[in-house]
């Protein structure tokens, strides 16, 4: 047996750790300072979106033929992480794109590559990712939007909701049954340019919080979409949503993980000024001990977030792991949070202070990218897979 553990290398490398030094002073000076303007306000982040372009922060996944960074889950996740601490709202409503690339990443032929990735990384556009509906978010396959094909064009009639940055997009990639007597074998994925006629977006939804990532209803009613902007071929749509989140929950989970780091810092840094009884509230033990359970939870979620990264980065199933750490982190976030404004007592209930809005923030984490209950559903299934 080794007597060494040289195997597993536990570090970042040197690379990686520049890029994480830059994502975090891009977030100490572009984000943390702005995140409550952006929560009060609601409007979307461009000015920080356009210097974050700028050096190189967004649009991580798109090859470097696209004008991409052609960066890796891991340093997606490294990078949100960082931007998360600061913001979560503006770190979703930045990382968007990347979402949205995937499935042309998955599916896309290199012609739909050059035409809509260069379209974000030399114009600066947004693309969102419409696949849920009033009626299905969890149930994929019971999307009810149809695609129905017409000569050379498909026809499409319905209606997307909650879709991250629709109100700002310049296009969309749109999930519709091909063949709606198919179930989820009836399901097609399709490039869809707002100007198109018949496409409109509502107003940004009101809601809890990450009030920078506007989300918007789409409605597309006789939109006329040209067979090249299929994705795949038909029929493709559900399995390329399924490979889409092997790869976008372990940025979502890392993503959790920078709010419940945030979390554990701003407790952390409150219990030790604030006394009561003659003593810093750290000192009691029933708040000593509320810090080292966040403490432990926000090391195990960036270790979970990272792995399933990494997992999916070097060719390896990651399904599983990717539910774990979206399953986990999410938790850990919002505990983390919840915990942070109890540390904080009155003044954790009170907009004057940051620990408010990370509990807003944070409960999405539970919800988007599949719900904590729809992450154990998969874990179960793979639990049993191949067993009678
Ligand atoms: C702020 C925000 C941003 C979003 N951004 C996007 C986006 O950009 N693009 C996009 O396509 N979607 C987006 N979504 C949609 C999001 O992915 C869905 O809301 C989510 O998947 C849950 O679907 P639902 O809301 O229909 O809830 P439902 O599926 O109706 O679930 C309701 C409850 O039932 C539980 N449940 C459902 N089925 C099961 C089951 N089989 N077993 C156990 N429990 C179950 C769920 O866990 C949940 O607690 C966003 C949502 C929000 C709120």
């Amino acid at each position: 047996m080794s007597s060494t553990s040289a195997g597993l290398q536990y570090e970042l490398s040197d690379d990686l750790k520049m890029l994480q030094n830059l994502a975090r002073d891009f977030t100490r000076k572009e984000i943390t300072p702005k995140a409550e303007h952006y929560d009060r306000t609601g409007e979307w982040p461009w000015e920080i979106f356009n210097k974050a372009r700028e050096v190189g922060l967004v649009n991580l996944n798109i090859p470097e033929e696209y004008g991409g960074l052609g960066a890796s889950v891991l340093e997606e996740c490294i990078v949100g992480g960082e931007m998360a601490y600061g913001c979560t709202g503006i770190e979703t409503a930045l990382m968007l794109n990347q979402l949205a690339s995937l499935p042309l990443l998955i599916a896309g032929t290199a012609k739909q590559k050059e035409q809509y990735l260069t379209r974000l990384t030399e114009e600066g556009k947004i693309m969102s990712y419409a696949l849920t509906e009033p009626d299905a978010g969890s149930d994929v396959a019971g999307i009810k939007t149809t695609a129905i094909k017409k000569g050379d064009h498909y026809v499409l009639n319905g209606g997307k909701t909650w879709i991250t940055d629709a109100p700002v997009a310049s296009f969309f990639v749109v999930f519709a049954k091909t063949n709606p007597a198919a179930g989820h074998r009836g399901m097609s994925c399709f490039m869809v340019e707002r100007d198109y006629p018949g496409v409109s977006v509502g107003k940004p939804l009101e809601k809890m919080g990450q009030h920078a990532a506007q989300t918007a209803q789409v409605f597309f009613e006789n939109v006329e979409v040209p067979e090249e902007n299929r994705l795949g071929a038909e029929g493709d749509g559900f399995m390329i949503a399924m490979r889409v989140f092997d790869k976008s929950r372990p940025p979502v989970a890392a993503a959790a993980t920078g709010l419940a780091h945030r979390a554990l810092d701003e407790a952390v840094k409150y219990a030790g000024e604030r006394t009561t009884f003659g003593q810093p509230i750290y000192q009691h033990q029933g708040v000593g001990f509320m810090l080292a359970d966040m403490k432990i939870r926000a090391e195990a979620a960036r270790d979970l977030a990272w792995k399933s990264a990494w997992l999916v980065d070097n060719g390896k199933p990651n399904t599983t792991e990717a539910a774990i750490a979206k399953a986990f982190c999410a938790d850990a976030a919002m505990q983390n949070a919840t915990d942070a404004v109890q540390v904080f007592g009155g003044n954790g209930y009170s907009r004057e202070y940051p620990v408010e809005k990370l509990m807003r923030d944070a409960k999405i984490y539970q919800i988007y990218e599949g719900t904590t209950q729809i992450q154990k559903l998969i874990i179960v299934r793979e639990l049993y897979r191949g067993s009678k």
